[in-house]
């Protein structure tokens, strides 16, 4: 299956996956498995881990072909209720910024917004340039990923405090706190029904548009 998500000649290879796992389930660390997600990565397609996830990726992809969408009614009644965390390895900091300058009402719409150290710190100097004015910081910050942040947001998915992540993740480079990044997904896969997860620039991409058409109600 990694094999057929390469898009070598533009021709039938898979358009992403979706990778439900039981709790408890140790496939994740195998060889196959990681393949699986960085090729995904690699090819800008979605790799699934939650059913919530590949819910809303449907959604979102029905709303972007122009039919009628489902389940993302309401969605700024479930923002207002909801936090998301955003994390960046550093190659994808800057691609970070973009997607928050270009949706940054969206993402302002959610509870709470939560990141890794780098990347919250940089995204909260952009917020103050977005006139972002509010007393408290646009997102929290907590440790730095190398430092430990995966793990404190992790316990966040864990205990019900944070309902999607967007992390654009670099699979070009080894991550000297892969096993935290491992943990972190973990957390998600055990929350299948409640969390949200977006692993890659792009799906997290077509996600917003669709989120925003959705907003405004005009699909
Ligand atoms: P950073 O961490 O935002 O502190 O760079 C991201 C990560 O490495 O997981």
């Amino acid at each position: 299956m990694a094999a057929a998500i390469i898009d070598a000649d533009g021709g039938d290879a898979l358009g992403g996956i979706i990778h439900l796992t039981a709790p408890g389930d140790e496939s994740a660390p195998v060889p196959e498995v990681r393949a699986l997600k960085r090729l995904c990565l690699i090819q800008a397609k979605p790799y699934l881990v939650t059913a919530a996830s590949a819910a809303e990726w449907i959604e979102a992809e029905r709303i972007l072909r122009g039919l009628p969408s489902r389940s993302l009614n309401g969605l700024q009644h479930r923002f207002a209720d909801q936090a998301i965390a955003l994390i960046a390895h550093d190659a994808w900091k800057p691609c970070m910024v973009e997607f928050v300058v270009r949706h940054f009402a969206l993402l302002s719409s959610f509870s709470r917004r939560i990141c890794t150290g780098t990347t919250g710190r940089r995204l909260n100097d952009l917020a103050r340039q977005q006139g972002w004015s509010r007393d408290e910081a646009w997102a929290t910050c907590y440790e730095s990923g190398p430092m430990g942040g995966d793990v404190q947001i992790a316990d966040l998915v864990f205990s019900g405090q944070c309902q999607q992540v967007i992390f654009f993740h670099d699979v070009r480079v080894s991550h000297p706190h892969e096993a935290d990044m491992l943990l972190l997904e973990r957390a998600i896969a055990a929350s299948t029904a409640e969390v949200v997860y977006f692993s890659g620039a792009a799906v997290a991409y077509r996600w917003a548009e669709a989120a925003e058409r959705e907003v405004r109600g005009n699909p």
